[in-house]
């Protein structure tokens, strides 16, 4: 069993995004797609402020639009959020090409992503009856080679 969906495209989530906002009925503005666009041609974490940076290079939203948008994002499932440490909520799109876990460092919060073939296949083999999963990432947690070193001192 391969449950997660590695050739999910832009375009399909841009469906299940429209899918949801007409569910909703909310509007479907194109500031909300800017920014999923936007995420979703990235590859890495993000948050709030960060995003709305990087917006302006291109297309103009307020930051009140970019957490509005975040939220539907997480309403919707079509991003998630990290248990990370640290002040600033940490964002990441579900659907990447890669499944991948994080190592995070509780001293601080810098995380490393890493990826395991063995584990992958571990975990995709499983079946749960009546559940029927669609993503996940694992979380460890510890301290990093630089708080390490710091530590020692
Ligand atoms: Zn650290
Ligand atoms: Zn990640």
């Amino acid at each position: 069993m391969n449950f997660v969906k590695e050739e999910t495209t832009i375009e399909s989530v841009r469906e299940m995004f429209t899918a949801f906002l007409e569910q909703k009925k909310m509007r479907k503005t194109p500031e909300r797609y800017a920014i999923l666009e936007k995420i979703y041609f990235n590859d890495s974490h993000f948050d709030a402020e960060t995003l709305f940076e990087d917006m302006q290079k291109e297309y103009r939203v307020s930051l009140a639009t970019i957490y509005n948008t975040i939220d539907l994002l997480l309403d919707c499932s079509l991003i998630v959020k990290h248990p990370f440490v640290g002040k600033k909520a940490k964002y990441e799109k579900t659907f990447s090409k890669l499944v991948h876990h994080h190592l995070i460092c509780t001293i601080c919060g810098t995380v490393k992503e890493f990826s395991d073939k063995k584990m992958r296949n571990l975990i995709e083999s499983k079946s749960f009856a009546t559940f029927e999963p669609s993503h996940y990432s694992l979380y460890l947690y510890g301290v990093c080679a630089k708080c390490k070193g710091k530590k020692k001192n």
